[in-house]
């Protein structure tokens, strides 16, 4: 096996060193995944937040479980709402590195 090749984590192909995803079997290689999984996307925040807000989905997402179940607590209230959907606007419009440095 030389420098530039590893083994597939899933079904033990030899792929690339620097393959993301085996060609193969179409699993994401192992180190990376972690780093893959444990980034959270802002998009998909936003978008839990503007549509599932009531319920505080974007924070259990967002690993802020205290302000999610507060929101479940709170919900009848519309507050967590209306909270949720100035969060979900603020997430649109902040940039990718202000939201990696602030909940990844
Ligand atoms: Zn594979």
């Amino acid at each position: 096996m030389s420098q530039d090749r590893k083994y597939c984590t899933s079904c033990g192909a030899q792929i690339a060193a620097k393959a993301i995803i085996c060609p193969k079997c179409g699993v994401p290689v192992k180190n990376l995944t972690l780093t893959y999984l444990s980034q959270k996307n802002r998009i998909i925040a936003a978008i839990l937040s503007l549509i599932f807000g009531i319920f505080g989905i974007q924070w259990f997402y967002l690993g802020r479980n205290k302000y999610g179940i507060l929101s479940v607590i709170f919900f009848w209230t519309l507050i967590p709402f209306i909270i949720s959907c100035l969060f979900g606007v603020k997430l649109l419009l902040m940039s990718d590195e202000d939201f990696n440095l602030l909940y990844c």
